[in-house]
């Protein structure tokens, strides 16, 4: 078969769109993977860089220091590599990142996938031309200083969504004595030891970086809500209030009329999907959500199926998720799935997404995602894991993080992969102050 894809981005989405085809049993396309960092793994792949790289380019990690999964383990899992296979005994439910990033990195080397990276190639244009049927990719090695274009038949866009921070104004910012930082760019939480500081958001990074920077010696922690506060119940030194409206110098003035006076501030607003390789007329535009609009399937750019968005949608599910919609991107790439009519898709994404606007809770948001994934899984040959028990450890989540946001980590769940019982871990989570993946799997300590 003379078809090339190109994958852009060599994250846990890239990933499996790589292990897809590398499990596919027959003849497959030419792919070729390209990664603007000098080692795969997406996120995971942690740096201690922050705005602008060796190359000039936009550092993309967003991960930091001591960061632990929020989510369990189990719901995560890829149904093809357990957590077993990889680790050859069982582990507790929520690993910090090493461990986590050396589960990714652990299928990708038994794929034997390093043959179709192209690390440090950054892809700068997409284009598609009809006259061709194909697309048109420039790509710059940056440690060659090189710019190259190809043709390729399909392109996978598997660049993450977080990575590009969404950064707000608040009055009197420019006059603020102390660190203003987004969430983007945190690293180290002992850097804000001893000091008060001012978190704005209320999602997942608000949650956990105000956490970690309380963990880690912050005097106090005040998180600060635009739409709906996240209501935990916070420990001792943490409070969360209703947003800012003014900074006066280094006192900050929130709309239920209380001040406060603060070391630092820390903006953890989101990011934004940025695509700027591609031709405008195959740009996704969105905000954080479980549907984005114009995905067949939420993957298929629906003015051009060639062209496929893989893991663009808010998150519950991730690595399991990215599995599903790669075989399915794999099925249809290999022509095992036919994609059916314009009008067809239309529909199909339309009722996609007016269901998704009634969701009312993150229950019913988990079992919306559950039911994408079981869309995809039942049309390709991903091995079977129990999405029911998926589903159920979630919403076993939800409610724990409620009784204790310092405690949910603490818990353990099941395998749907391997039914396999997890441990609990040696320390409390709050006390774990050593994120190494060697003190995570020293068994039977404390
Ligand atoms: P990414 O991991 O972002 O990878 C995208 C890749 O594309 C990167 O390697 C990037 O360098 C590359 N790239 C971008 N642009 C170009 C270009 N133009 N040319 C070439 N390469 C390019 N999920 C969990 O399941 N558990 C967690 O605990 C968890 N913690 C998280 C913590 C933080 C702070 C954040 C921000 C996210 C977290 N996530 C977590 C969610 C995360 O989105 C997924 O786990 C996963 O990393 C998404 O994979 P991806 O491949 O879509 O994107
Ligand atoms: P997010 O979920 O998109 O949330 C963005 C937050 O910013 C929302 O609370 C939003 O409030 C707020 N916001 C945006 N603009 C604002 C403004 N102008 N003023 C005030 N508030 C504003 O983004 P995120 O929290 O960064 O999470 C991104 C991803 O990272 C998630 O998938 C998460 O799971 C992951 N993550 C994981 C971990 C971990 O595993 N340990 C840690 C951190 C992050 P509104 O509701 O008002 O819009
Ligand atoms: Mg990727």
């Amino acid at each position: 078969m003379s078809q090339r894809v190109a994958i852009i981005g060599a994250g846990p989405c890239g990933l499996s769109q790589l292990v897809a085809f590398s499990s596919a049993g027959d003849s497959v396309p030419e792919q070729v993977c390209f990664e603007k960092q000098d080692d795969w793994g997406g996120l995971w792949n942690y740096t201690w860089r922050t705005g602008i790289d060796e190359h000039g380019e936009p550092v993309h990690g967003s991960m930091y220091r001591y960061l632990w999964s929020n989510g369990p383990k189990e719901c995560l899992e890829f149904a093809d590599y357990s957590f077993d296979e990889h680790f050859g005994q069982p582990i507790p439910s929520f690993p910090p990142r090493e461990p986590l990033a050396d589960y990714i990195f652990g299928r990708a080397k038994k794929h034997d996938l390093r043959g179709v990276m192209q690390l440090q190639h950054v892809v700068r244009d997409v284009s598609w031309s009809d006259s061709a049927n194909k697309f048109s990719v420039t790509v710059d090695d940056l440690a060659k200083e090189r710019r190259r274009t190809e043709d390729f038949d399909y392109v996978v866009v598997a660049t993450g969504h977080f990575s590009i921070p969404n950064v707000p104004y608040f009055k009197g910012m420019e006059r603020f004595p102390g660190r203003v930082l987004h969430g983007h760019d945190f690293r180290e939480a002992r850097e804000f030891s001893g000091q008060n500081v001012l978190i704005v958001g209320a999602s997942y990074s608000a949650e956990d970086i105000g956490l970690q920077i309380h963990k880690y010696g912050a005097k106090s922690v005040t998180l600060c809500w635009r739409t709906q506060p996240m209501d935990f119940k916070w420990p001792e030194g943490m409070d969360e209030r209703q947003l800012l409206t003014e900074i006066k110098g280094s006192t900050i003035h929130f709309k239920d009329g209380s001040a406060k006076d603060f070391d630092a501030i820390v903006l953890c607003t989101g990011y934004k999907h940025n695509f700027p390789f591609l031709a405008d007329d195959l740009k996704l535009k969105t905000h954080n959500r479980l549907y984005p609009p114009k995905l067949y399937k939420s993957m298929f750019w629906h003015n051009n199926p060639r062209l496929i968005y893989l893991g663009m949608q808010d998150q519950f599910y991730t690595f399991s998720m990215f599995d599903a919609q790669a075989w399915y991107a794999r099925d249809v790439m290999l022509g095992r799935i036919k994609l059916p009519s314009k009008d067809e898709m239309a529909a199909d994404i339309d009722a996609w997404v007016a269901r998704e606007e009634k969701l009312e809770d993150p229950y019913q948001q988990i079992d919306f995602q559950a039911d994408y994934i079981r869309d995809l899984v039942k049309d390709t040959d991903y091995p079977k894991f129990d999405i029911d028990l998926t589903v159920a450890a979630f919403k076993e989540w939800e409610h724990d993080k409620m009784d204790s946001i310092v405690g949910y980590r603490n818990k353990a769940f099941k395998s749907p992969v391997t039914g396999t019982m997890a441990p609990t871990h040696h320390t409390q989570w709050l006390e774990a102050m050593d994120d190494s993946m060697a003190a995570f799997l020293e068994a039977g300590r404390a």
